[in-house]
């Protein structure tokens, strides 16, 4: 249900707890912007398993992950 030319506003988020920055994929991307509680946990590349969405910030503006975007 996205439209095709839209575009994520955040890809790159940040584990506060190892410093990785991670990148969702366009269509997750779009439904965190959407609905940020979709996802209570996301996924860390640096630590190789999944953390509470609290744990991350956006790397734009170093909002939290779990707060809607505006
Ligand atoms: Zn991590």
């Amino acid at each position: 249900m996205t439209a095709p030319n839209e575009t994520p506003p955040r890809v790159d988020y940040t584990h506060q707890v190892c410093g990785t920055t991670n990148t969702l994929s366009r269509d997750a991307a779009l439904e965190m912007a959407a609905n940020p509680d979709s996802r209570p946990s996301l996924y860390c590349v640096g630590c190789g398993d999944a953390h509470p969405a609290k744990e991350f910030v956006w790397d734009a503006d170093n909002a939290p992950v779990s707060v809607p975007i505006a």
